[in-house]
């Protein structure tokens, strides 16, 4: 039976990373023979969460303080060659793209990314959204297994198999010289309060048209009262207003909450292919025209500095 694969490089606080409990839902859909390569530190609560998430085997390999790409994917190669797996999922991590491209050229597959569902009838096929997600395009393998293939942020929803621990099979790197030399010396995180985006269940996004840095307080404000994340676009990031964390699209996160509410957004495609998915999209934009509408469930034509003081004295009212 073939074996469908996923790649998990731990977060820099050594757990498991969402996307891999993401990509694990989809793989156990595909087959039985689900297997995980986990690069990080060894844990056991690692191997409970991965076996109840459907992963049989872990092979687990532990890249030290060394960064984990170049062993991970010589090590990978020699896996592939003893079980020969259908297919091996990736993220898009850097992590995650940087031992796929890796592995890719020492398998001399090609690999496909930015997927957004993967199948596995009869050969895998991938689909795949471009030209800012207005374009499916359906891609099918033909060439030798493994199909090497990197996955959007939230295509699936990660949820437990309630399967037991896995197998834990302890795996080395081949040597692969200087390019396994480079040592992680320092990590650093963006201080963040509050609702992350990647888990938040409301975002309120903000766009050029908040007109300054200093308005995104008129954000943060409605977010506090609605338990909400702030968002941005590329245009605000690159005018240095909010940091690049914040940025929602094709070159930043791509986000899936319950409600997703855009405050002087114009709607182009590489915003929106990172958060068309919300369950409830709410533009505010004082030009009727602007695209965002076209994908809005709720459109208020307004200029946000008068509509969003109102929003958050209604809230305010609300709560007492
Ligand atoms: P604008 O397009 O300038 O829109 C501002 C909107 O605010 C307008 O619709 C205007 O009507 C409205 N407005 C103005 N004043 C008010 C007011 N007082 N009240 C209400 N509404 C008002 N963008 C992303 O967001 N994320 C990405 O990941 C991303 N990746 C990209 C990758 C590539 C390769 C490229 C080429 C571009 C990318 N972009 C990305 C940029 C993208 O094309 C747009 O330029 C950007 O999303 C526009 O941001 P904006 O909506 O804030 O600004």
């Amino acid at each position: 039976m073939p074996g469908y694969w996923v790649f998990s490089a731990a977060t820099s606080s050594s757990e498991v990373a969402p996307i891999t409990l993401e990509l694990l839902a989809k793989a156990r859909t595909l087959g039985r023979d689900v297997a995980v390569f986990y690069a990080g530190p060894a844990s056991d609560a690692a191997w409970a969460m991965l076996g109840d998430h459907g992963a049989a085997t872990v092979y687990h390999y532990d890249p030290g303080d060394t960064l984990p790409a170049a062993g991970a994917a010589a090590a990978l190669e020699a896996l592939v060659g003893e079980h020969a797996p259908e297919l091996v999922l990736f993220g898009m991590s850097v992590d995650d793209r940087d031992v796929a491209g890796r592995l890719s050229a020492r398998l001399g597959r090609a690999v496909l990314s930015n997927a957004v569902d993967v199948s596995a009838d009869g050969g895998v096929s991938v689909t795949t959204e471009i030209l800012g997600g207005t374009t499916v395009v359906e891609t099918t393998y033909t060439d030798d297994p493994p199909a090497l293939v990197v996955v959007r942020p939230k295509s699936f929803t990660a949820e437990p198999a309630g399967g037991g621990v896995p197998d834990v099979v302890a795996v080395q790197a081949p040597n692969v010289g200087h390019a396994g030399e480079a040592q992680v010396l320092e990590r650093h995180e963006d201080a963040s309060e509050g609702p992350q985006l990647a888990d938040a269940t409301i975002i309120v996004s903000g766009g050029r048209g908040l007109g300054a840095a200093e308005n995104f307080a008129l954000l943060d404000e409605l977010a506090g009262l609605l338990g909400a994340a702030v968002g941005a676009t590329r245009a605000v990031v690159d005018a240095g207003w909010v940091p690049y964390a914040m940025q929602v699209g094709q070159t930043g996160k791509t986000v899936k909450p319950g409600v997703y509410i855009a405050c002087g957004i114009s709607g182009a495609m590489q915003h929106v292919v990172g958060m068309k998915d919300s369950g409830t999209i709410i533009a505010i934009n004082k030009d009727q025209d602007a695209p965002i509408f076209s994908i809005a469930d709720l459109g208020v034509v307004g200029d946000v500095h008068k509509v969003v003081p109102k929003l958050v004295e209604a809230l305010r009212e609300r709560s007492g």
